[in-house]
């Protein structure tokens, strides 16, 4: 068990498989740089949610908030007392924070997507394709409407919002008509940096702005390919780095 001191702050992210995790090097480091004291991040990795019990009573005395990753962005909400209208309409909470009335839920997947895109978008820009239909996607439909641009999902099994990668390789208007695409599918993370989502390369123009919300590696397969035919590109990195930022806003409210 982590040594509790008097006063200490502390965070951390819950998810399972999170090794890798950029939020705790993200936030030690931060702490580090920034002079922020008597304040940690930990991973908290759990194979079942369940276990999020005995971790708020373990830390009950230091516990201040907490990122939340795959597979528990919606699992979550069960063990909430508030929940931040945003990510209620979303369906998915990505920050937690400790309350003196329980635990509230927020997204700041949604707010870190839509700062780092608004710099990059034309008035051409109305119209948007969305790779895949899970937690991601859902946090970028949700920034993009409140923008005021229109959302096509492109999804493997397509439901009434959306469309088929079959019906985005036979009808090329999807391609021109939406000049901004986003690939919010796990495809080309590394290291399976050879994957890319199965969309028509070749009908990519100067107009178009590719978004890929991965972040490892820094230019995915399918960047690459966008960029190659004059598209603008814009990785995960930025949106990373925001959603991070806003949760610790929240914590510091
Ligand atoms: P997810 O739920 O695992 O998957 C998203 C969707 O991708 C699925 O619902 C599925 O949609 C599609 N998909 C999955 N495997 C596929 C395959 N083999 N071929 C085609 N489509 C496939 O993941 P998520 O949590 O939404 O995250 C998506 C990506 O965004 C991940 O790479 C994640 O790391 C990244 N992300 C980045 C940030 C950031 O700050 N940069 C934040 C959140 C997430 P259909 O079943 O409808 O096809």
């Amino acid at each position: 068990m982590e040594s509790i001191e008097r006063g200490h702050r502390q965070f951390g992210l819950l998810g399972k498989n999170i090794d890798y995790s950029f939020s705790r090097a993200y936030f030690s480091k931060k702490f580090e740089q920034e002079g922020v004291e008597n304040t940690s991040y930990i991973n908290f990795d759990v194979d079942h949610i369940d276990q999020l019990e005995l971790l708020l009573q373990q830390y009950k005395e230091t516990l201040v908030g907490f990122n939340v990753t795959i597979p528990y962005k919606q699992e979550v909400f069960k063990y909430l007392n508030e929940v931040d209208p945003h990510a209620s309409a979303i369906g998915a909470v990505n920050t937690v924070k400790v309350t003196s009335n329980g635990l509230m839920g927020f997204n700041t997947d949604y707010l870190g997507f839509r700062m780092s895109l608004k710099p990059c978008l034309k008035t051409y820009h109305q119209k948007a394709l969305i790779l895949g239909t899970g937690g991601a996607a859902k946090a970028v439909a949700y920034a993009l409407k409140d923008m005021g641009i229109e959302i096509v999902y492109v999804s493997r099994n397509p439901d009434k919002d959306g469309i088929s990668y079959i019906n985005l390789r036979s009808d090329l208007q999807w391609m021109q008509e939406h000049l901004l695409v986003i690939n919010a599918t796990p495809l080309g993370t590394y290291p399976n940096i050879d994957n890319c989502p199965d969309i028509p390369y070749d009908r990519i123009g100067e107009q178009h702005l590719f978004y890929d919300l991965i972040y490892n590696p820094s230019e995915t397969k399918f960047l690459k390919l966008a960029a190659k035919k004059g598209a603008s590109t814009i990785n995960g990195e930025a949106m990373l780095r925001l959603q991070a930022e806003a949760a610790w806003q929240i914590w510091n409210l």
